[in-house]
């Protein structure tokens, strides 16, 4: 049932999409946006028009970048002997903004959850083994999140690089479980990555 004009329904439905974004939570942004001078609204409009026709994703790590591979990978001063297993690119900031990391990346895209009926194969492990699998790469870092689904993968991703020579850790604990990497402060998330341990 419609309570609204349509316009206004349609906005309020677009808006609860969003991740988080409860129907009271919508409502409250869609009037917002129509309280808002035009061009302000627009600018929101806009934003998102330009990010989705810019941002692309690295060739190499798929982390979000302007160009085909990203400024971390394309770094030379960057230690190219260590990877960082991450599930999304926003944790690549919340790791950047630790200074205690000065290897490379690879974004994975989500992690494997057999209840979402999320496998392997539904996120870049492939990719990370073909990286991996050049030879370069000595440490692999499993920074996924610490819940049931980054478990997971961690320990998927261990067993599928054991045959190679390669170390694999994990963050140590500490992050607070259940949580998402993203939110964790820059203290506890260096003192994790710099406690790593061996899986
Ligand atoms: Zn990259």
């Amino acid at each position: 049932m419609a309570y609204y004009t349509l316009p206004v329904e349609n906005l309020i439905e677009e808006l609860r999409k969003l991740p988080g974004i409860g129907p009271k939570s919508a409502q409250r942004i869609a009037f917002y946006l129509l309280k808002v001078p035009r061009k302000e609204a627009l600018k929101l409009a806009h934003a998102i028009a330009e990010a989705r026709d810019r941002v692309k994703f690295c060739q190499i790590c798929f982390n979000v970048t302007e160009r085909e591979i990203c400024e971390i990978c394309s770094n030379s001063k960057r230690d190219s002997s260590a990877i960082c297993v991450v599930e999304e690119p926003m944790d690549i900031v919340a790791i950047e903004r630790t200074n205690e990391y000065k290897g490379l990346y690879h974004v994975l895209g989500g992690a494997i959850s057999p209840i979402q009926n999320i496998g392997p194969d539904e996120i870049r492990i492939k990719e990370l083994l073909a990286r991996v699998k050049e030879g370069q790469v000595k440490e692999v870092i499993v920074a996924t999140n610490p819940n049931i689904e980054g478990e997971t993968t961690a320990m998927y991703i261990s067993r599928i690089l054991s045959p190679l020579q390669v170390k694999v850790t994990r963050l140590a604990s500490g992050l607070p479980v259940g949580g998402d990497l993203e939110y964790a402060d820059e203290l506890t998330l260096g003192k994790a990555l710099a406690g790593r341990r061996e899986i």
